[in-house]
């Protein structure tokens, strides 16, 4: 396989832009894309390697069988206020993985994060992941007084 050529985009393809490239994880020709979170760029994936990536994604999570959930995003506060669906802690972040969106804490994101830079082949894994655990960190506390008030409730 070519050494695989990274492109640092940070809008999504286009549906019949995605299809001129090759899928970053084995080359053959792609048909999806999955955004990275530590550096905001969108990767060119084959359906296959896709559903195989995802389907890792939500076995770390705990929900293998891909079940029913929110399929619009959760608004800010909404994050807050639902459990972790790997941990039950805090949620923070939200991913689209499967058929809707699930919600996760600091920690789970970051693992998810790992686990998505290395699936990519990320050549920078290590260093992105260390700046996203920075910033993660920096975060981790600021929770909107909003947020705490609608979960006390
Ligand atoms: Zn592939
Ligand atoms: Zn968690």
């Amino acid at each position: 396989m070519q050494p695989y050529h990274w492109p640092t985009r940070t809008q999504p393809y286009t549906a019949l832009g995605i299809t001129r490239l090759p899928c970053c994880h084995c080359g053959a020709r792609a048909g999806a894309q999955a955004r990275c979170c530590a550096d905001g760029s969108y990767r060119p994936y084959c359906l296959e390697c896709h559903n195989r990536f995802v389907d890792e994604l939500l076995a770390f999570l705990g929900l293998p069988d891909d079940p029913p959930g929110r399929v619009k995003p959760y608004a800010d506060y909404g994050v807050y206020r639902a459990p972790c669906v790997r941990c039950g802690a805090r949620s923070r972040y939200q991913w689209r993985l499967g058929q809707a969106y699930r919600t996760v804490c600091p920690d789970c994101d970051l693992a998810l994060n790992d686990l998505t830079l290395h699936h990519l082949r990320h050549p920078h894994a290590a260093g992105l992941l260390a700046a996203y655990r920075e910033r993660i960190e920096d975060e981790r506390h600021d929770v909107p007084a909003a947020a705490l008030r609608r979960t006390a409730a």
